[in-house]
């Protein structure tokens, strides 16, 4: 299973990228978690990422790339693998169409996890007072879906032209969300 999950920032992509992870047994890579685990090491792929993260910016095409296509050059993902958070402009989605098929491999299916401004703004903001993420306050927020609807929006277009696209509405609890993906995909 090769599988890309996209939505705005709040949708649950990473929370979903576990559990769908676990269930059919490949790696989730989430471009945000080795981004920020990288910022906490102080590594030098974290500072060339810091300033864009904190701003809601996006980080550079060709830093996360090239981190990208590093992660999936690894044997773990030779069985399949599930990318959260790439990608995210459709340069990035032409950049993996290429790493997949110098590897002779093809995405199965791209999920859209759905959900409206107004609910995404309201989990990012109870998040914030939890997790304490510096990208979650409100300014950073606004910035954040609006770079989704200007950049990442046009990535589900582009594949739903080439009919990978599975559109699953988000809102309600988190198993009832799980079943909903899974029943979408195997009806894909
Ligand atoms: P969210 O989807 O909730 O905004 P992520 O954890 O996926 O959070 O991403 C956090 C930040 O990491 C983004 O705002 C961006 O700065 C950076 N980032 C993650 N993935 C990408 C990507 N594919 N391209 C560029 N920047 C990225």
């Amino acid at each position: 299973m090769r599988l890309v999950l996209v939505g705005p920032p709040g949708a649950g992509k990473g929370t979903q990228a576990a559990r769908l992870a676990q269930r059919y047994d490949v790696p989730a890579i989430s471009t945000g978690d080795i981004f920020r685990a990288n910022v906490k090491g102080k590594t030098k792929l974290g500072r060339q990422a810091q300033e864009y993260m904190s701003q809601g910016a996006l980080v550079p095409d060709e830093v996360t790339n090239a981190m990208v296509r590093d992660r999936l050059s690894r044997d773990d993902v030779f069985g399949g693998f599930l990318l959260d958070g790439y990608p995210r402009t459709p340069d990035q989605a032409v950049e993996l169409e290429g790493m997949l098929d110098d590897n002779g491999t093809a995405l199965d299916a791209v999920v859209e996890l759905v959900a409206d401004v107004d609910e995404v703004t309201r989990r990012l903001l109870k998040r914030a007072e939890i997790e304490g993420r510096v990208d979650d306050n409100e300014d950073v927020i606004r910035k954040r879906l609006s770079v989704y609807a200007e950049s990442t929006a046009p990535v589900t277009a582009y594949y739903d032209g080439q009919g990978l696209l599975v559109r699953v509405d988000a809102v309600g609890d988190v198993d009832v969300v799980t079943e909903r993906l899974v029943g979408a995909l195997s009806a894909q």
